[in-house]
């Protein structure tokens, strides 16, 4: 064989080498699965994430771009609930099969989720629109994030059962690194064991019961409706009578509530990303936590 042949030989190995290693195409709604599914995917999976992670989840526009994505993808992973109802249009305007509700390829993170907030009896017009189903935001438990990962381990290993191995030793790996930091930021948070504090949208509820803190109040009346006038002087009032000295809000509601509450009666805002990619210094899942638990730390007093 010629040096020539040789190297046309190996350049044809290579190229069926990379053929043969195709890549699962993951569409996720949220960047937080996102992040999840490339734990657990590892190097066999290409992710992509509809939502940005300084997006409020409840508003995401449903767009051409975001149908395309869809369209090659094998696995399509979603927050569920009410949050991301705006997926199932795009599934729809998409019309790849495998994406359907029931099908191999659809993947709903909450399941088996202990949900919070879950409307008991009748629901009705006055518990405004959104959140019908339960607290969504339950991504803001990091222990919530075991039962994302077993969601995400059983969809991938749908989609390529020749590599279950490596995804459950993936998942094995990120469960373990999650308990771990969990630990670590329940250590940190003993202390302010019942804090009262006031969160812009009910997106707390689930880091409030892990870590012990107290929400008392939201800037929004109602999940989805925009604070009037007389719902802050209320909500002053509760925080002088109450001492409550921390607003926690999201980044990406606007500061004028947050601002004149803090203006009336003293009190820190911390703002927080609530997704991985939510801000500069928050790339990843972990780094919420990090992030919001240092600046409830700066808020609260060490
Ligand atoms: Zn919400």
């Amino acid at each position: 064989m010629t040096m020539e042949k040789i190297i046309l030989a190996a350049a044809a190995l290579a190229f069926w080498a990379g053929a043969a290693r195709a890549e699962i195409k993951v569409v996720t709604a949220s960047s937080d699965l996102k992040y999840l599914c490339e734990r657990v995917g590892g190097a066999e999976v290409k992710v992509e994430s509809l939502a940005s992670g300084d997006q409020d989840l409840h508003m995401v526009e449903p767009r051409p771009s975001l149908v395309y994505k869809l369209k090659k993808a094998d696995l399509v992973v979603r927050v569920g609930l009410d949050l991301d109802m705006w997926v199932d249009s795009l599934i729809n305007a998409a019309r790849n099969p495998r994406l359907f509700y029931g099908q191999p390829g659809y993947v709903d993170a909450s399941v088996g989720v202990p949900l919070l907030e879950k409307p008991e009896g009748k629901v009705d017009a006055s518990m405004g629109d959104i959140h019908i189903y339960g607290n969504p935001h339950y991504w803001l438990d990091p222990a919530n994030a075991k039962i994302m990962a077993a969601n995400v381990l059983a969809g991938l290993k749908r989609a390529a059962p020749d590599k279950a191995a490596v995804f459950e030793a993936n998942c094995a790996g990120f469960i373990k690194e999650t308990d771990e930091r969990l630990a670590g930021w329940q250590d940190r948070m003993a202390k302010y064991k019942g804090l009262k504090v006031i969160t812009y949208h009910s997106s707390w509820p689930y880091f409030a019961a892990r870590f012990g803190l107290d929400v008392a109040g939201h800037v929004e009346p109602k999940p989805g409706i925009p604070p009037s006038a007389s719902h802050l002087n209320g909500l002053v009032k509760k925080m002088k009578a109450e001492n409550i000295k921390v607003i926690l809000t999201e980044s990406y509601y606007p500061r004028k509530g947050p601002d004149f509450l803090a203006g009336k009666t003293g009190a820190a805002v911390v703002t927080a990303a609530v997704s991985a990619g939510g801000a500069k210094d928050v790339k990843t899942y972990f780094d919420v936590f990090d992030r919001v638990i240092e600046g409830l730390e700066k808020a609260a007093g060490k």
